[in-house]
């Protein structure tokens, strides 16, 4: 048996169903599960003190492109929209192999544990020169976090009329046999998993309705979950019009791709009807501010998203269009942007924050992580607020209005994975000087 302790916090943001937030409380975490939540607890285990700091469940990621963190800030991509940006990048990333994968799945998921992330998922899409989805899985177990990576697919390529080049789609049914695969090898579907592999054909325009068909029979006869890119910008919108005679929402449907098992990335341009029909089936956002804002994609209506009962977590997309993987500062941009197009009490720190941790979790079909509350899982995010960045907070619990951006410390499953801002779990130094070099080359 192995107890952890966490003592003192100043403020506990539990986001348990009742949303408290407890003053000098502690969460005693026995075998990676939270057993006992309040004041005065004890253990013959490990205590870590947590007085001058908030305590928040870890973070959960609901997007992202790891592999993308060795194509930050590429001159050709800064400023251009989403095709655009995409036919940049294709060639470069065509360079890619298994070491671009599990080097940069280090680098991107360190980022973003330093920052409060427990719980990621990732979309790896493209497969070039032996990479496979085993790289990153590889990564996760080093770094430590709870991992739910995604099978990734292109299958049109420029010669089919699609946007991503030939050398860089697969055939159909390679793609089928290789989820499959990583599905019986990886998917771990217990509570305490630390992996659950997903289905994810890469969008609507780069794999055709019958990979979208199959890939969601293929996920439901296994068990796991579906995800891909939607409605993202008015191109996308456009491409939907014209190549399929529908809006996004009425194509996902009617390949069924709606449902508690599916998330859809971005989602920007829903309309009333498509937000009703994701509220009715429970079927997920992850919202992706950053990446919104940097392609100029507009703002996901997540207001109206949150009032008709979709489920919304948050994503930092890829980090070749966001470009940083920091998930608190990505909760924050998430509140500024709600602000900007609906009001300033269009969204409060609080919500933002409980986006970013249980509605994350839940978007992932994990609602046993995201909150602080007995039986959920011993993943915490502990943030020293006695730092110049909160210093003066009449109200340091509102983390994101005035808070740090990474993490004193950070535990997962009960394990400590960040220890004094550091990650604990390997060589971050050595990974990110390799993904420089790797970098360089790709120059
Ligand atoms: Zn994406």
């Amino acid at each position: 048996m192995t107890e952890v302790l966490i003592r003192g916090a100043d403020h506990l943001v539990t986001m348990d169903d009742a949303r408290r937030v407890l003053a000098g409380a502690d969460i005693l975490i026995r075998d990676g599960m939270i057993v006992d939540v309040g004041h005065g607890l004890t253990t013959t285990g490990e205590v870590v003190l947590a007085t001058g700091c908030v305590v928040t469940p870890g973070l959960v990621n609901t997007h992202h492109h790891l592999y993308q963190t060795l194509t930050r800030a590429v001159p050709a991509a800064q400023d251009a929209l989403l095709f655009g940006w995409l036919q940049t990048l294709y060639p470069i990333w065509s360079r890619f192999g298994p070491e671009h994968m599990f080097v940069s799945a280090q680098v991107g998921l360190s980022e973003l544990a330093l920052s409060g992330c427990t719980l990621t998922s990732d979309h790896l899409y493209l497969f070039p020169n032996g990479a496979r989805l085993d790289d990153t899985i590889e990564a996760a177990r080093e770094v430590g976090l709870r991992f739910q990576p995604t099978r990734g697919a292109m299958s049109i390529g420029v010669s089919d009329g699609g946007l991503p080049p030939d050398a860089l789609v697969e055939t159909e049914a390679a793609i089928l046999e290789d989820c499959i695969r990583v599905i019986d090898a990886f998917h771990d579907g217990a509570a305490s998993s630390m992996c659950r592999v997903g289905v994810a054909p890469c969008s609507p325009f780069s794999v055709s309705r019958e990979l979208m068909r199959d890939a969601a029979i293929l996920a439901r006869d296994k068990g796991v979950m579906m995800h891909t890119h939607l409605a993202e910008n008015d191109e996308d919108i456009a491409y939907s019009l014209s190549q399929f005679g529908c809006r996004p929402g009425e194509y996902a449907e009617s390949l069924g791709w709606v449902g508690p098992d599916v998330w859809h990335a971005h989602c920007v341009k829903l309309d009333a009807s498509e937000i009703a029909l994701f509220a009715q089936t429970k079927t997920g956002v992850a919202h992706c501010p950053c990446s919104n804002c940097r392609l100029g994609s507009g703002i996901a209506p997540v207001r109206a998203m949150r009032d008709a009962g979709v489920p919304v977590g948050l994503g930092v997309d890829g980090s070749a269009s966001n470009d940083a993987g920091n998930l608190v500062a990505e909760a924050r941009q998430a509140m500024l942007l709600q602000r900007v197009a609906f009001g300033a009490d269009a969204m409060s720190a609080m919500e933002a924050l409980e986006i970013a941790t249980r509605g994350g979790a839940d978007v992932l079909g994990r609602p046993e992580c995201g909150r602080i509350a007995i039986g959920a899982r011993g993943d915490i995010a502990i943030w020293d607020v006695s730092g110049v960045t909160s210093a003066g907070s009449w109200d340091p619990a509102a983390l994101l209005l005035a808070g740090p951006t990474t993490v004193r410390d950070l535990f997962v499953e009960g394990r400590q994975v960040v220890r004094d801002g550091h990650m604990l779990t390997f060589d971050l130094t050595k990974a990110v000087q390799r993904q420089n070099v790797l970098a360089r080359a790709l120059q």
